[in-house]
C-alpha cells in the first residue's frame, strides 16, 4: 500500500479545505509514492520523532502542528530547527504529514472531543467557517430536468447538514434564437425558440466547483447551458473552531474550575472572570484561542476554556463571563488519540503507533 492510499484516506475524513487560511495541513516533505511501512502520531515534529520513527522502521509521521506554515520557510538547510527536522526526515525517506486546523474544525474532529471530555451537550461551532458554499441556477428543459439534477447530486451538490439531494424548481418558458454556425439541439437557425424549462437551485460546497461545472456541460442538452454560480455568505454550521455546549447540570464558577482540572487531568489552569455564578453553558477551543473570546461572549457562553491567553485578554469578557487558560497543549494533546484509532480501525497491514518520546514542550512546576 502507498503512503498516498492513506493520506487519501485521511483527507476524506478530515479534508485540507477544512483548514484555516493561514494553515498548512497535508504533506510538509516526503515522497507519497513511496509503499507505507510503519507510522507514528505525534504532537509537534521533533528530531526525537524521526529517530524514533527510524528505530520503529516507520516512515511516515503525522503530528498536529505543521512543521512548515504558509510562506514561513525560503530554504531549507541544517542550521535551524526546522532545517535540521526537516533535512533529517527527507535524508531518511520519512514523510512527515500534518493535521492541524483541518482536525481541530471537523465533526468527529479535536474540539468536539475537547468538548466531549468535559460533557458538554448540544454542540454548536463556536467560530463557523463562512464563504464556503456557492449556489449554482441552471435552466433546463422540464424533460431534461431529472437526469441533469441526478448527475448534479452524483457530483456534490445539493448536501446541506445531514441531508443530501436538497434542490429548488420553478418552471418557466426559455426563449433563444440559434444564430449560423450554432449546434442546436431544440430549434432551428435564426428562428426564436421557445421552450418549456425548468430552473434549478441547488448549494454546493465551493471547493467541488470545477467538477460541478464540468458535470453541466456532459449533462445538459443545451450546447450553450444557462447557468448562473452565485459566492453565498451562508455560514457552515457543521465545520470552524471552537464548539459551545451545555454541562450536564450547572454548576457554580468555583466547582466547574475545579471540574475542568479533574476531567482534563491538570494540575494548574490560570482563570479570571465571574467566580460566582453558574456556570451552564461553556465555550472551547483547543490551542490558542484567544481570537475567539468574543465569540464566545457573543454565544452567551459562561465559561470559555482555551490556551495561550495573555494578560490582556482577560479583561476582555469585563467580568461577564469565566475565562480559563489551560495551555496551548493541555487543550490539544488528545489529537493524537483521534489520529491513531482512526488509523488502527481502519488499517491492519501497517502498525500506528502512538510517540513514546513526546512530552509537553512547557513544564507547570
Ligand atoms: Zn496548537
Amino acid at each position: 500500500m502507498k503512503i498516498k492510499e492513506v493520506i487519501q484516506f485521511l483527507e476524506q475524513k478530515f479534508p485540507l479545505h477544512w483548514q484555516e487560511d493561514f494553515d498548512n495541513c497535508g504533506i510538509q516533505c516526503g515522497d507519497k509514492e513511496r509503499d507505507i511501512k510503519e507510522i507514528v502520531v505525534c504532537f509537534d515534529m521533533s528530531e526525537a520523532v524521526i529517530d524514533e520513527a527510524i528505530a520503529k522502521g516507520a516512515n511516515m509521521i503525522i503530528s498536529h502542528h505543521p512543521i512548515i506554515y504558509k510562506n514561513s520557510i525560503k530554504r531549507i538547510e541544517p542550521t535551524d530547527r526546522v532545517g535540521k527536522i526537516l533535512c533529517k526526515a527527507l535524508e531518511n525517506k520519512v514523510l512527515l504529514y500534518s493535521m492541524h486546523t483541518n482536525i481541530d474544525s471537523g465533526k468527529y474532529g479535536g474540539n468536539v472531543l475537547f468538548a466531549e471530555k468535559l460533557g458538554l451537550q448540544k454542540l454548536t461551532v463556536l467560530s463557523p467557517h463562512e464563504n464556503q458554499f456557492c449556489k449554482l441556477i441552471v435552466f433546463v428543459p422540464t424533460e431534461n430536468s431529472v437526469l441533469l439534477k441526478e448527475a448534479l447530486f452524483r457530483a456534490g451538490c445539493g448536501n446541506m447538514g445531514n441531508y443530501s439531494h436538497c434542490s429548488f424548481s420553478s418552471e418557466g418558458i426559455g426563449s433563444f434564437k440559434p444564430l449560423v454556425g450554432s449546434n442546436p439541439s431544440i430549434g432551428k437557425h435564426n428562428r426564436i425558440e421557445r421552450v418549456e424549462e425548468e430552473r434549478i437551485e441547488m448549494i454546493f460546497h465551493k471547493n467541488k466547483k470545477r467538477q460541478i461545472i464540468d458535470t453541466l456541460y456532459q449533462n445538459h442538452p443545451y450546447e450553450e447551458p444557462a447557468f448562473d454560480i452565485i459566492a453565498l455568505e451562508n455560514l457552515n454550521k457543521e465545520g470552524g473552531l471552537g464548539r459551545v455546549g451545555f454541562l450536564p447540570k450547572p454548576m457554580p464558577a468555583q466547582e466547574f474550575v475545579q471540574y475542568v482540572k479533574e476531567k482534563l487531568k491538570l494540575e494548574s489552569v490560570r482563570y479570571s472572570g465571574k467566580v460566582q455564578e453558574e456556570i451552564n453553558k461553556v465555550a472551547v477551543c483547543g490551542g490558542g484561542g484567544a481570537s475567539f473570546i468574543t465569540n464566545a461572549i457573543a454565544a452567551g457562553a459562561d465559561a470559555y476554556i482555551t490556551g495561550d491567553l495573555k494578560y490582556h485578554d482577560f479583561f476582555i469578557p469585563e467580568n461577564k463571563m469565566l475565562l480559563i487558560d489551560i495551555g496551548h497543549f493541555e487543550g490539544e494533546h488528545f489529537i493524537r488519540e483521534i489520529i491513531v484509532s482512526l488509523l488502527k480501525e481502519n488499517f491492519n497491514i501497517f502498525a500506528t503507533h502512538f510517540t513514546e518520546v513526546e512530552s509537553p514542550v512547557i513544564v507547570r512546576a
